[in-house]
């Protein structure tokens, strides 16, 4: 104190502006208060994001049930010790309002209000967590009020008591005098020992929520006259994670390098947060498969000086709200006022669902690599590779069918098929697995084998003209090939690159790789090759009406995957079931494993679930 006194003297002798020593106590120039003590509420209804809590007490209060003991638990900065002063103040009020209120003007209110009452006790057991400590307290409770009903205990962070302490204090809180109310207060409830629990009233107060905060502190920026951007309180409230003092702390900072205006701009600058429009600009950018910028957006924020774990980590995060947003049902977990929402919401329709999951997969990836790599920036850099190659037409593991990776489409390389398996372990398909039944077969198709059509080994080459020849059937099914009307198509230009034979056997090759999670359709394809018939049409012959069906299903993907390889939008595939007799003795693996799925559609089910695949 001596040492405060010092410099204080001091600073007036040279007359320097001294605003606050470090206790606190010793005010000079202009009085400043910070925020979160100035807007520190002095009611029930001025306590923010809790209004279920302050009901609940406000009725006992009116009713008159108050229990001898109270534990507020909940997370640092949401009120407890608001809570816990208001209700010491509105239990020995003489005038209470018809709200339940304390007056504010009766004697027991100004005192509580100037801080002079002698009702309200105050122990911090962080700092005060000894035998000795909790003595004092109890010889304390054994004093009557002067004034007013009530003496209340407030123990702050009851759970750093000692083993000891803890002991001292059980008999005095489960027999406590008449007159005395304890409020124990923790952020650690997990740490309370089951027998102090059992004596009191348990109140779990909420983190504060987004909205709430940025509503709190527009009040706050209403009163002191200054001028904020929502998005800049939004920013301020999410860097506060749930505590009121934190976001009012954080506002005085930003506020006072602000001069009188808080912008989006100066709050992510004071703040170090990397500016939203980053990670907006990168989903684009995967959405667009542009590699390029991808990594130069990443290099611009690395040259702002932000660290690549938390680039990472803060994308993944941005995907996961996009994910939240997307859906109406789960929009609540997305933390943000409702502007907020409404915009990612917007953003999030674009995208689908497994992209946004694979993407968020592939960012949690990195963060959980990122130590161990010695080539951090390499890991990074190849992480936004891989998300800006998500939207090829590569396995889709809900087994949901085409259409629905919607607008993002177009194809840039595709990703490596799994090993085939010859027979896996058993094991329990995951519970929310879809499982797909095969489609009935015709009953033509159990009787009409067709001619086989041989697989080609994957290192022969094979020609495209040869296979022309084969009769066709006037059943040709013929699936839609153009993107679900729900989906807005992408604006492209028309492309039309030459393209050899030898090219449309490697787009063939990709296109067999692109639906693991489809055995019975990767069987299809595995056998067939496309003929060409004229120009720029092509033609799948395959054996049943059965499995034109299951590649039709998947024929407007399957298409798009050759433009997008062959770089060229005239390229058209067509299904047709081939006509034709052969023996059984003749049939291919695949063409003897239709025939079986046919006629037992369970062992269709069976290769479904389990995604069994020829091999
Ligand atoms: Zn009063």
């Amino acid at each position: 104190m001596a040492s405060e006194w010092v410099v204080a003297k001091k600073c007036l002798y040279l007359h320097l502006p001294l605003a606050l020593t470090s206790g606190g106590s010793f005010l000079y120039m202009e009085q400043y208060i910070v925020s979160a003590r100035k807007y520190r509420p002095s009611t029930f209804a001025s306590v923010v994001g809790q209004q279920a809590l302050t009901g609940t007490l406000k009725n006992a209060i009116a009713t008159d049930r108050l229990a001898h003991a109270y534990l507020f638990c909940g997370s640092r900065g949401v009120g407890k010790t608001s809570c816990a002063r208001i209700f010491a103040k509105t239990i020995n009020c003489t005038a209470r309002t018809p709200q339940g209120e304390a007056c504010n003007q009766c004697d027991s209110c100004r005192q509580f209000n100037e801080n002079r009452s002698m009702n309200i006790i105050e122990l911090d057991a962080a700092s005060n967590n000894g035998v000795d400590d909790i003595r004092q307290l109890v010889d304390q409770v054994m004093v009557p009020p002067s004034v007013g009903r009530y003496r209340v205990f407030i123990i702050d962070e009851v759970h750093m008591l000692s083993q000891s302490a803890f002991n001292a204090f059980l008999k005095t809180l489960e027999e406590p005098p008449s007159y005395v109310v304890f409020i124990l207060a923790t952020t650690e409830k997990h740490k309370i020992i089951p027998t102090i629990l059992s004596r009191c009233q348990i109140y779990d107060f909420n983190r504060i929520s987004i909205a709430d905060m940025v509503k709190h502190m527009q009040a706050v920026a209403a009163n002191e006259g200054i001028e904020t951007e929502p998005a800049a309180l939004n920013v301020i409230a999410r860097k506060a994670d749930g505590a009121m003092r934190d976001a009012l702390s954080i506002f005085d900072q930003v506020a006072a390098s602000s001069r009188g205006k808080i912008t989006y701009q100066a709050t992510i600058e004071n703040l170090n947060v990397l500016d939203q429009s980053y990670y907006n600009r990168l989903v684009d950018a995967f959405v667009a498969q542009d590699v390029a910028t991808s990594l130069l957006i990443y290099k611009e924020i690395r040259e702002k000086g932000f660290d690549s774990q938390f680039f990472i980590n803060g994308l993944g995060l941005y995907l996961r709200d996009l994910m939240v947003a997307a859906n109406p049902a789960t929009l609540t977990l997305l933390e943000a006022t409702d502007d907020v929402r409404q915009q990612m919401a917007e953003r999030a329709a674009k995208l689908h669902p497994t992209f946004l999951y694979k993407a968020m997969s592939l960012c949690n990836d990195a963060d959980f690599n990122f130590r161990q790599a010695s080539n951090k920036q390499f890991l990074i850099e190849l992480t936004l590779i891989k998300l800006c190659q998500l939207l090829s037409p590569s396995p889709d593991e809900s087994g949901s069918d085409e259409g629905q990776m919607r607008p993002l489409e177009s194809f840039t390389t595709s990703s490596p098929a799994p090993h085939p398996i010859d027979i896996p372990a058993p094991q329990p398909a995951p519970a929310a697995a879809p499982t797909k039944a095969p489609t009935p077969a015709a009953p033509a198709a159990v009787h009409a084998p067709v001619q086989p059509v041989a697989p080609p080994p994957a290192a022969t080459a094979y020609s495209l003209g040869g296979l022309s020849l084969r009769s066709r059937g006037a059943s040709a099914a013929k699936a839609p090939t153009e993107p679900s009307p729900a989906a807005p198509a992408p604006v492209e230009l028309h492309r039309s690159k030459p393209y050899s034979d030898a090219d449309v056997e490697r787009a063939w090759g990709t296109v067999r790789r692109s639906f693991p999670a489809e055995p019975m359709l990767t069987g299809i394809i595995e056998a067939a090759v496309p003929a060409r018939k004229d120009g720029d049409s092509f033609e799948l012959a395959v054996g049943t009406p059965m499995q034109a069906d299951i590649v039709g299903k998947q024929l407007a993907t399957i298409n798009r995957t050759l433009r997008n390889l062959l770089e060229n939008d005239s390229v058209e595939l067509t299904v047709a079931v081939c006509e034709g007799e052969i023996p059984p003795a003749f049939w291919t693996d695949a063409q003897v494993l239709d025939h079986i799925v046919a006629n037992h559609p369970a062992v269709g089910q069976l290769i479904n679930k389990y995604k069994l695949r020829l091999d």
